[in-house]
C-alpha cells in the first residue's frame, strides 16, 4: 500500500501567520486575549488556545478596555474595526496580507461605484469583511445560476473569495461576460489555494481512496471535497485521525492524502501513521 500526500496539504501562510502572531501574543500580553471568530477552522487548534486562556469572541459587549483582540487571517470589516477601536480594544492584526489586497481591491472599486461580483460564500467571515469595505456596491455570488439571474449592465467588476475554486470562478466569469459590456476581471483566489486545489484533483484520478483532512465548517475544506469526488467516489472527509474507518481503506494499494489550509501538519502525520497501522493489522 502506498499513502500520497498531496501537495500544500495543510497550513497556509496566512494560518501559520495567524497561529505565529497570536502565540507570539500569548507569551507577551498580560490582559485578556481573545480571537475575533474561530482563528482558524480547526477543533484542535481551537481547543488548544483555550487551554491557553485564548478565548473566542464575535461580541464587542463581552470586550472590556485593555483586552486584545486578534483578528484572524479572514479579517473583519472596517465597521467591527472602528467598533474594536473605540472600545479602547488592543489589535492584534493577523489578517492574511493577501487577503488584505482583496479588501483594498473592494473598497477601491466600491468608491468608484464600480458594481462588485464576489464570487464567494456569503456567510464566510471573509466574504462579510469584503462587504463592509464594498461601500455597498458588492453582491455576492455563489454559483452559476445567480450569476445568470443578473440583469444586464454596462460596467462591472468581478473578484473572488481567496479560497473560491478555480473552475467555478471561471464559469461565473464567463456568465458574466454575456451580461456586462465593460467587466473587469481580478482573479484574487490565492496561490496557495490554487496549487492545493489542483494538487488535489491530480492526486484523485491516481489513487484507490482520497482521505481530505480539515475541519467540517471550513469552506476551503469543503472545497477539496467536492474538487476530489468529481474525480474520485471515494473521497472522505474527516476532522482527525480517530474518524478514519476500515471501510475507508479497504482494498486501496494506493491512497491519497490531502489537507485544507487549516489542517495542522500533525494531524497530517497522524492520519498517515492511523493508516500504516491499519494495513498492518489487515
Ligand atoms: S488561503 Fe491564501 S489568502 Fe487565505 S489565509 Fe491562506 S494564504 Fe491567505
Amino acid at each position: 500500500m502506498e499513502i500520497i500526500i498531496a501537495r500544500n496539504s495543510g497550513f497556509c501562510y496566512g494560518v501559520k501567520r495567524a497561529l505565529h502572531l497570536t502565540r507570539e501574543t500569548a507569551n507577551k500580553k498580560k490582559s485578556r486575549i481573545f480571537t475575533w471568530g474561530e482563528l482558524i477552522h480547526n477543533p484542535q487548534v481551537i481547543s488548544d488556545l483555550d487551554k491557553k486562556g485564548i478565548k473566542v469572541t464575535t461580541s464587542i459587549s463581552q470586550l472590556r478596555p485593555g483586552d486584545t483582540v486578534i483578528i484572524r487571517s479572514h479579517g473583519i470589516s472596517p465597521a467591527i474595526y472602528r467598533a474594536l477601536q473605540k472600545k479602547k480594544i488592543d489589535i492584534v492584526d493577523a489578517t492574511c496580507p493577501k487577503v488584505k489586497e482583496i479588501q483594498q481591491k473592494v473598497e477601491k472599486l466600491g468608491q468608484a461605484r464600480i458594481e462588485i461580483i464576489i464570487v464567494g460564500n456569503r456567510h464566510h467571515p471573509e466574504v462579510q469583511g469584503l462587504l463592509g469595505y464594498s461601500h455597498g456596491q458588492a453582491l455576492v455570488i455563489e454559483n452559476e445560476q445567480q450569476a445568470r439571474e443578473l440583469p444586464v449592465k454596462k460596467k462591472r467588476a468581478v473578484l473572488a473569495q481567496s479560497t473560491q475554486e478555480a473552475e467555478l470562478f471561471g464559469k461565473i466569469v464567463a456568465c458574466l461576460a454575456e451580461k456586462t459590456e465593460e467587466l473587469s476581471v481580478y482573479n484574487t483566489i490565492c496561490q496557495s489555494t490554487r496549487v492545493r486545489q489542483k494538487a488535489t484533483a491530480r492526486l484523485a484520478s491516481q489513487v484507490d481512496a482520497l482521505i481530505i483532512i480539515g475541519g467540517k465548517n471550513s469552506s476551503n475544506t469543503n472545497k477539496l471535497y467536492e474538487i476530489s469526488r468529481r474525480h474520485q467516489s471515494r473521497t472522505y472527509l474527516i476532522e482527525s485521525p480517530a474518524e478514519l474507518t476500515p471501510d475507508m481503506i479497504r482494498e486501496a494499494k494506493i491512497i491519497g492524502i490531502s489537507g485544507g489550509a487549516s489542517t495542522p501538519p500533525e494531524v497530517i502525520k497522524k492520519t498517515v501513521l492511523a493508516i500504516n497501522n491499519s494495513c498492518q493489522q489487515n
